[in-house]
């Protein structure tokens, strides 16, 4: 069939389509379409006979294209060599098919709309909002699916603005659970469940009482396990083909985002020389941290350190000898670290440690416990030299002390500069 012509689908339905295969209902409304209707009516005409004929088992269902804006159905006959095909345009298949398989034409250009549209100074709260516009997409492949998505690999940045359809539940955890298990391990595409099956109570988000079933599809890339999306359906029977198909293209859309996201934060967020956040990334996480503190009423430790007498280590063993202990003395400082402690490079030989949580007196100990680990510290060069550094710490506790980030920095500074001024190798706090 040619877009345009209408003469074609008045052809086909009188000529073509085998009329006595279809229900008399049907019959009749394409004889009342033969008689006087528009073009649009013998489209819907031909695609309701053609579809009825593929349910009947006359033809095999009608395999979708689409390309410069034409979207063709092609229905090949089960009994003798023929192939119908009907083309339209997107705005008529959209009609046609009605809402239910709207997406199914456009779903890969709005994936490629929103992954493509993440840029490299998107926040993880854009992520996250891309996140929720794909998970709404689950609705409009299958009416009444609910998409959420249950991260499996830590992704700190995007756990700070988690909603309702956004989880996180370590690998380990997840695989103890019956209904993640199957998911995670047997390398399908996608495990589908019924939730009489009882293992939905194992879900992490509630399951309300319109779901009947669980599509689960793992989201993984090059063998890392990110999430899994999972999807709550209305139906106990498992999703058709095309519904199946397009929440696996939904699924790599969500893998593509997350892997594009986690690349470009590395990226923008880790300094290279010594592989510690960097001062772009302090810039991010600094307010995020006093929120936090104010969220949950608690303190933050804010504390400077400055390598002692560096431009020595330079003047002595050289630049790149220099860069080498550099980078040692931010591992071993991340090292004596909590997890969820952060440490920055904020500039040259200088770092910045944030402890959330954390009260002036534990800040002090552990400050005074990096700068011991540090001290002690024989750092190997590849001559067999080894070369000790020390370092000075100047701290400050949120929100006692200062009140913001610009206030922070330099209440820190200023404790830092008379631990220097008192001979270095030594930790001062504000007000001491
Ligand atoms: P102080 O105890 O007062 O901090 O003395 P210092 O020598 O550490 O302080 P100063 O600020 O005068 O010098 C810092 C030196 O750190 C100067 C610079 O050569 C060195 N430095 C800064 N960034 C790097 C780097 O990326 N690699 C190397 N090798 N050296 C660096
Ligand atoms: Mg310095
Ligand atoms: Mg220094």
């Amino acid at each position: 069939m040619h877009r345009g012509i209408e003469r074609d689908y008045r052809y086909l339905l009188s000529r073509i389509v085998p009329r006595h295969l279809l229900s008399i209902e049907r019959r009749a409304e394409l004889e009342g379409v033969l008689a006087g209707g528009s073009r649009f009516d013998l489209i819907r005409e031909a695609y309701s006979s053609m579809e009825e004929l593929a349910r009947t088992g006359a033809f095999l269902n009608g395999r979708v294209s689409a390309a410069d804006g034409t979207v063709s159905i092609a229905y090949r006959s089960a009994l003798q060599a023929m192939t119908i095909t009907l083309a339209m345009t997107a705005d008529e298949w959209e009609s046609v098919t009605g809402a239910k398989r709207r997406a199914e034409g456009i779903l890969p250009s709005v994936f490629a709309g929103i992954i493509s549209s993440l840029a490299l100074n998107d926040s993880s709260k854009t992520v996250i909002m891309r996140i929720d516009e794909l998970l709404s997409l689950t609705g409009r492949i299958s009416d009444g699916a609910q998409g959420k998505l249950l991260f499996v690999k830590s992704i700190p940045a995007i756990r700070e603005f988690s909603r309702e359809k956004v989880a996180f539940l370590p690998l380990n955890e997840a695989l103890k659970r019956k209904l993640y298990h199957v998911c995670l391990t047997s390398g399908m595409p996608h495990t589908f469940i019924r939730i009489a099956g009882g293992s939905a109570t194992e879900s992490v988000y509630a399951i309300d009482g319109a779901a009947k079933s669980i599509l689960m599809i793992p989201l993984q890339a090059r063998d890392v396990k990110w999430a899994i999306l999972e999807i709550h359906l209305p139906d106990e029977s498992p999703p058709d083909r095309d519904a199946a198909s397009n929440f696996r293209i939904l699924a790599d859309g969500l893998v593509r985002l997350i892997e594009n996201n986690a690349h470009l934060e590395k990226m923008v967020s880790i300094d290279r020389l010594t592989e510690v956040h960097n001062r772009n990334y302090y810039e991010m996480q600094v307010p995020l941290e006093i929120e936090r503190a104010n969220r949950n009423k608690m303190t933050l430790a804010f504390l400077i350190i400055d390598i002692d007498d560096f431009k020595k280590v330079n003047d002595v063993y050289g630049h790149a000898v220099g860069d080498h202990v550099l980078r040692l003395v931010a591992q071993t400082v991340r090292k004596s670290l909590r997890k969820i402690d952060l440490l920055f490079r904020y500039g040259g030989e200088e770092f910045i440690v944030l402890l959330p949580g954390t009260g002036a007196e534990s800040a002090q100990r552990t400050a005074e416990r990096i700068r011991g680990i540090v001290a002690r510290a024989e750092h190997p060069l590849d001559d067999g030299r080894k070369v000790k550094v020390t370092i000075s710490i100047g701290g400050c506790i949120y929100p006692q002390d200062a009140q913001n980030e610009s206030h922070l920095l330099r209440m820190a500074d200023k404790a830092l500069y008379l631990a220097k001024e008192k001979g270095k190798n030594r930790v001062v706090f504000c007000g001491e």
